[in-house]
């Protein structure tokens, strides 16, 4: 099941994009309060963007603009709206997305072909490791669609080992749909109760929120240390409330997939410009065929770099790179340029920490600090120092790293109303 428009060539696909382009431009220019008022402002006739390329006369829509005008970039009267989503914002108060009938059916197909791309198929049943309630897209998402591509699916939620494994036992699902580390618990629990993982009928995941590859695709720490216990196939899939779309591996497994009918990719440099081919970039996104709130030119705050090869599964769209991190926690430390993932790639190296969180913050002289807590059943100097070593050998600099207490920690990662663990602390101003 790959949509036609996801074999043609690079050009035809960009000349099906900018006829969709179009429709999204006069659409907003009828019906979004925000963009109405953004391209008077900027004095932007909508007319006159013609090609992917023109896109860059738009100034582009930050985080900061939707928390602050939220209301205005709603495109349908309340009555048209069926689901209400919110998403973290920058300024504290979440974000609401809302969804009407046509834009949860353009979800469903979204994740369907995205499935698909993965080689989940109609004979296949997935168990639902995630929420799909508070107020939540993915698990939604998820769950319509593996009902648009008739598999069967299993609303299991996130946590909870012994009812995962009851499940699975129970229903014997093909996929899982999981944040990756948390395969490690599962594996752990296995081990602990003679269930074997290889017996298990399982034949991949589709991870999301976590990195498990390198700048290569080869597996990173979290990746290896997953699959030398469990012979299963990882498929990265990456999304976001914003984009309403997900860029999901095929099985080539070189970067996830951009489904052309549904978003418009840029990686832009600080100057919002397009940066060269091969180089990281911020992705930036123009969302297509969304009713209730499309989004023109939104920049998602995540760097990555973007393959333009076509791929051995037949695809000839854009593939998007592993996450090298978040903008707004890129870092500067003795001259390097550091992403907290790469760290907690490191981090993940060693099975003797129980769990750590990173800080990042501005010193006396206002260049960046990083502060490590780590915590262990058995910490010594010994273990510490083989940390600093790896972090020597393998980013070029080391972090201050502190043992801590567990408790002490966990109360940094998890935060009142937080739906995830949160790894990176930035005290940054
Ligand atoms: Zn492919």
């Amino acid at each position: 099941m790959i949509p036609e428009i996801e074999t043609k060539s690079t050009a035809e696909i960009k000349t099906f994009q900018e006829a969709k382009l179009k429709i999204a431009l006069n659409y907003l220019s009828e019906n979004s309060p925000f963009y109405q008022r953004h391209f008077e402002q900027h004095q932007i006739t909508v007319a006159k963007i013609q090609t992917l390329e023109d896109l860059t006369e738009i100034p582009v829509t930050t985080k900061d603009d939707i928390q602050q005008f939220n209301d205005d970039f709603i495109c349908v009267p309340k009555s048209k709206i069926i689901d209400y989503v919110t998403t973290s914002g920058t300024l504290g108060d979440p974000v609401t997305f809302a969804l009407t009938d046509a834009d949860l059916e353009r979800l469903a197909y979204n994740e369907a072909i995205s499935f698909a791309c993965a080689g989940v198929t109609s004979s296949d049943v997935l168990q639902l490791m995630t929420t799909i309630d508070r107020r939540f897209m993915a698990g939604l998402a998820y769950f319509l669609g593996v009902r648009k591509l008739g598999a069967g699916i299993i609303r299991v939620g996130a946590g909870i080992p012994e009812l995962q494994w009851d499940s699975i036992i129970k229903f014997k699902p093909t996929y899982l749909i999981v944040v990756p580390s948390f395969l490690l618990k599962l594996i752990k629990y296995a081990e602990q109760h003679d269930i074997d993982l290889n017996a298990s009928g399982i034949k991949g995941a589709i991870c999301i929120g976590e990195s498990f590859r390198n700048d290569d695709f080869t597996l990173n720490t979290l990746g290896e240390k997953i699959t030398e216990h469990w012979q299963i196939d990882l498929f990265s899939t990456y999304a976001s409330t914003e984009m309403s779309t997900a860029f999901t591996e095929c099985e080539a497994q070189q970067g996830g997939h951009l489904h052309p009918e549904l978003i418009i990719a840029e990686l832009l440099d600080d100057y919002d410009q397009p940066v060269k081919d091969g180089e990281i970039g911020e992705l930036t996104i123009t969302t297509l065929g969304i009713e209730a709130m499309p989004l023109l030119r939104f920049k998602t705050g995540d760097m990555m770099k973007a393959h333009n090869q076509p791929c051995s599964c037949g695809r000839t769209t854009l593939r998007l790179g592993p996450i090298a991190g978040r903008k707004k926690q890129m870092i500067k430390y003795k001259g390097t340029t550091l992403y907290p993932p790469a760290m907690q790639n490191i981090l993940n190296n060693f099975n003797a920490l129980e769990c750590f969180v990173i800080e990042i913050s501005h010193n006396a002289i206002g260049t960046d600090e990083i502060l490590i807590r780590i915590a262990s059943d058995s910490p010594s100097d010994e273990l510490l120092n083989q940390i600093k070593d790896h972090f020597r050998a393998k980013l070029r600099v080391t972090p201050k790293i502190e043992w801590s207490d567990k408790e002490v920690i966990d109360a940094l990662r998890f935060p009142k109303l937080s739906r995830k663990p949160i790894l990176v602390i930035d005290k940054r101003k």
